[in-house]
């Protein structure tokens, strides 16, 4: 048998290092438990950045999958395929919107958002010819495309890669008095994430989603809400906009909506707007294909019943009631909602890589994010035992560290 140390020597000797991974090598999971080549089992706490909130392998998500597999995989939108119509109309119920366009990551979704957006600028607001800006916030993660990170404010994400696409605008997150002193007459759209995942799950004052739907309102602005981490379960609501009751002009989706089997992105927006796009406008091979959409229903279904947001809101409460009790023994803040946490180690104790190792250690996988945040977001099929008992480790590690 090849051993993790050989599988992780061969990886970073023939892969671009465009990431630094924790040194585990995954073999097989279900639920929220993985096991590594070694069989050593740990508690997933990261589930792909929220691509796995109903757990791994499903049972419904597989058996989807599993049945499509045996009749139609791809078909291309040049012709329609059966499983085509009840994923948009499912989604589509699902956002109150009245029009999906599918699309494969959350890149390609913001990016569909942000064509979509211009494209109603020029021909439904009447703004001047390549005249057209968009309002982005600080510290915003919406994917690596070029034209996305040019308005990335990491440097790491950022730099480099120009020329970089013009019509940004950047302001500070969560204040809608920024927005609002940013707007000009060609201002389209405001590009907000509801609560801001990458950057260490911030999350933004209350009302500030309302401010923002109230300001685009008045002003004839689309406001753009980039659910692809926050939304379908993970806050506790099937969206993070529905804690404030807002509801934006278009949603844009992806991660959880793969079921963690396929990259599955779509936006979902009125008529009114994404009625702009024309064919040959735009697309993607593999958008809307059938073996995506066969998944997609499935998510869809899982979150028709409710159960996963009332859980995620359930055990939400347990996470950040135990995560509170380690401020003060090396934990500075903890963020978040639902089963989403972003949690700030005392820099002067240890960076976040250096917690995520101590808890790889004790048998739970999470993520670090900007130098000293771990961040915990485990699937929503998590035992309440298991989620007690990861905080648990949490605690310890922070102890040992302490006391070292
Ligand atoms: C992950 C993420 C994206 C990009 O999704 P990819 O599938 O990696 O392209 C976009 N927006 C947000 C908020 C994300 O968390």
């Amino acid at each position: 048998m090849t051993t993790s140390a050989e599988l992780i020597e061969m990886s970073e000797r023939r892969s671009a290092h465009n990431y630094h991974p924790l040194p585990v090598v995954i073999h097989e999971a279900h639920g929220a438990w993985v096991t590594d080549v070694e069989g050593k089992r740990y508690l997933d706490c990261l589930s792909g950045y929220s691509s796995l909130n109903f757990g791994h392998g499903h049972p419904k998500i597989i058996e989807a999958a599993r049945d499509q597999l045996d009749n139609l995989t791809l078909t291309s939108r040049a012709f329609y395929h059966d499983q085509f119509a009840q994923f948009c109309a499912g989604l589509g119920d699902l956002t109150g919107k009245d029009l999906i366009l599918p699309m494969n990551t959350g890149a390609e979704a913001v990016e569909t958002a942000i064509k979509v957006a211009r494209k109603w600028g020029y021909e439904v607001k009447g703004v001047e010819p390549d005249q057209a800006n968009i309002i982005v916030m600080e510290g915003n993660f919406h994917g690596r495309t070029t034209t996305i990170v040019s308005f990335s404010t990491d440097p790491e994400a950022h730099d480099n890669f120009g020329p970089y696409t013009p019509g940004f605008r950047l302001v500070p997150y969560g204040s809608a008095e920024a927005i609002r002193q940013a707007v000009d007459p060609n201002t389209v759209a405001v590009l907000v994430e509801p609560i801001q995942g990458e950057a260490g799950v911030l999350v933004p004052p209350d009302g500030y989603l309302s401010e923002i739907r109230e300001l685009c309102t008045a002003q004839g602005i689309l406001m753009i809400a980039d659910e692809v981490q926050s939304g379908l379960g993970r806050t506790g609501q099937t969206f993070a906009c529905d804690y404030e009751g807002v509801v934006p002009d278009i949603y844009v989706l992806g991660k959880a909506l793969g079921g963690g089997v396929v990259p599955v992105s779509a936006i979902a927006a009125n008529r009114d707007v994404l009625g702009i796009i024309q064919p040959g406008q735009h697309g993607s091979t593999f958008g809307g294909n059938p073996l995506a959409c066969a998944v997609g229903i499935a998510v869809i279904e899982l979150l028709n019943t409710g159960e996963f947001q009332a859980r995620a809101a359930k055990l939400g409460e347990v996470l950040h009631a135990r995560l509170r009790e380690l401020i003060g023994k090396g934990v500075v803040e903890v963020r978040g909602r639902g089963l989403w946490a972003g949690v700030d180690i005392d820099p002067e104790l240890a960076t976040g890589r250096e917690v995520s190792k101590a808890l790889m250690a004790r048998s739970v996988l999470a993520k670090d994010t900007h130098g000293s945040t771990i961040r915990l977001a485990p699937p929503i099929v998590v035992s309440e035992e298991d989620l007690v008992w990861a905080v648990n480790q949490l605690a310890d590690a922070l102890y040992e560290l302490n006391t070292a």
